[in-house]
């Protein structure tokens, strides 16, 4: 069976994936289970969207309740749940105002965008010169306008030309960013934390001090928190780690409850009010859907205290991570419940994905090297302890 599942989704779907040799047909909380009954542990959380775990009970009643009354009718109108769930966001995270998408990308664009139009119209970059610093090693999407800003030369091969006035710095590096800013320059776009690319952590301090150059220079500093945001890290957004409020924020995975795509570009009135109708949009962006969701995946956050669980029980995973003793290991790295092994270029990573696979324990290297662990908020010391066990035997089978 798993067999023929596996060719006919080959047969049939254009293969931009590497999936492993699974096929998932259940999910509940932390585990998922293939279409055998043989159950796992869910180590990937969908790249990080399953954050309140799988099928959560409440976030499912939300679904069905709206899904029964209302599911989309497009922005040509007002609803009765956008509002609620944008006040929610907005009130949480302290923006004034928020503009809905879908999948994480989109709301990447948006900020662009916005960014742009904020140059020409409020700092007075002259037409069609506006800049967009990132930096290297990023992971901001797949849309041609976003792959412009990538360092991987896969992510970019065979698709250009790309969007001009893009710039990239080396991440974790403030004073390359000020030198790499000009008149011209209209945002910084940076992940507190880089998930694709390797779980790379900058050091304290970085963030706050390229808030401060953004802010010297009149450029707008726009935290990508798609991947960190929401209590992935320990606290509700990455960049909080730091203590500083930058310019807007980009949101998207785990605001879909792990159900649905659900995005959101945030930032302050002067920023936002460049938008007027007809300049962007989406037709499923803020349907009555995806916000009654939203909101009820960030009430299950705040009231079953996911931020904080994420915290304990990051600091204790990579505690037990380090106990694991291997010359194959480089390092281990990370926070809250995003966390990364790196092992030596000798090994390959998804060798060690196909050995947990064996073993129950779902996840998936990014680059080569880089084995991720980022589970559904809700995992427990049982689930941790599990998969630190299958790592050592794994690891000392190698040797
Ligand atoms: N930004 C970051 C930091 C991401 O990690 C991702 C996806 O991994 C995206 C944006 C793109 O999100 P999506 O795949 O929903 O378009």
């Amino acid at each position: 069976m798993t067999a023929s599942l596996i060719d006919l989704e080959k047969k049939y779907c254009a293969h931009n994936y590497e999936p492993l040799p699974v096929v998932l047909t259940k999910g509940q909380g932390v585990y998922v289970w293939d279409e055998s009954g043989k159950k796992y542990i869910d180590m990937m959380g969908a790249y990080s969207a399953v954050s309140h775990g799988h099928c959560h009970p409440k976030l499912i009643k939300a679904l069905k309740d709206q899904a029964e009354k209302l599911t989309i009718v497009s922005r040509a109108f007002y609803t009765d749940t956008l509002g609620a769930f944008l006040k929610r966001v907005c009130e949480l995270t302290k923006f004034k105002k928020a503009l809905p998408m879908n999948t994480g990308v989109e709301a990447v664009e948006t900020a662009i965008k916005a960014a742009r139009k904020w140059a020409y119209t409020i700092k007075k970059v002259p037409t069609d010169q506006a800049e967009i610093i990132a930096c290297q090693g990023n992971f901001h999407g797949r849309t041609l306008g976003v792959i412009g800003l990538s360092s991987v030369p896969q992510y970019q091969h065979g698709f250009g030309p790309f969007l001009s006035g893009l710039r990239l710095v080396p991440y974790g590096d403030a004073d390359s960013l000020e030198q790499a800013i000009t008149a011209n320059t209209a945002a910084f776009l940076v992940e507190p934390i880089q998930g694709e690319g390797g779980i790379n952590v900058p050091s304290s301090g970085y963030l706050k001090r390229c808030a401060e150059i953004c802010k010297k220079h009149h450029v707008l500093m726009i935290c990508d928190e798609v991947q960190t945001g929401l209590g992935r890290t320990g606290k509700l957004m990455a960049y909080e780690h730091d203590d500083f409020q930058p310019d807007a924020i980009i949101l998207g995975k785990a605001l879909g409850g792990g159900m649905f795509p659900v995005s959101l570009f945030l930032a302050q009135e002067e920023v936002m009010q460049v938008f007027t109708p007809g300049d962007h949009g989406s037709t499923f962006g803020g349907n009555p859907l995806a916000a009654a969701i939203g909101l009820k995946a960030i009430d299950v956050l705040i009231e079953e205290r996911l931020i904080e669980n994420a915290a304990e029980m990051g600091n204790y995973f990579l505690q037990q991570l380090k106990t694991i003793s291997s010359p194959i290991i480089k390092e281990i790295r990370g926070k809250g419940l995003l966390i990364g092994l790196e092992i030596d270029a000798k090994y390959d990573a998804h060798h060690i994905c196909l050995e947990l696979l064996k073993s129950g324990i779902l996840t998936k290297e990014t680059h080569k090297t880089v084995i991720r662990f980022a589970p559904p908020l809700i995992i427990g010391k049982k689930e941790i302890d599990e998969t630190v066990k299958i790592l050592k035997m794994i690891f000392s089978e190698m040797i």
